[in-house]
């Protein structure tokens, strides 16, 4: 697999788990999620410890939006998350998979985990106050 940001290769290969295998780009670190994996781990709180870039590499990075999937070579599609719009990537259209720039994967899997917190301490200081 090739780096669809930087174009280096091959990717190294990162297994997590059984079930799934991503790509880290070795000079950009970027990330790329095979098909919906990176919803996956996400919802599992789980595939940030995989993102090791330097996340001001990664804003660079963010600037280069006219990329080619490395699997069909179409071009992608830049979609913006729904809570933090600061976090954009680029999805296949197809839906071959996603790619993240370095730090912006464990951004993404982060706010998850600091809702969950803040809902969890809000239960908690309801509860201490009754
Ligand atoms: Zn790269």
């Amino acid at each position: 697999m090739k780096c669809p940001k930087c174009h280096t290769e091959p990717m190294d290969k990162v297994n997590y788990g059984r079930e799934y295998t991503v790509y880290r780009c070795n000079n950009c670190y970027g990330l790329w999620f095979p098909a919906d994996s990176y919803k996956k781990l996400r919802e599992e709180w789980m595939g940030h410890f995989m993102d090791i870039g330097d996340p001001r590499i990664g804003k660079q990075y963010n600037q280069k939006t006219d990329i080619l999937s490395p699997v069909t070579g179409k071009p992608m599609q830049v979609v913006y998350d729904q809570k933090q719009p600061h976090i954009q990537y680029e999805i296949d259209v197809d839906g071959h998979g996603a790619f993240f720039d370095a730090g912006e994967y464990r951004d993404y899997v982060e706010e998850t985990l600091s809702d969950f917190f803040k809902s969890f301490f809000a239960v908690a200081a309801r509860k201490l106050t009754r």
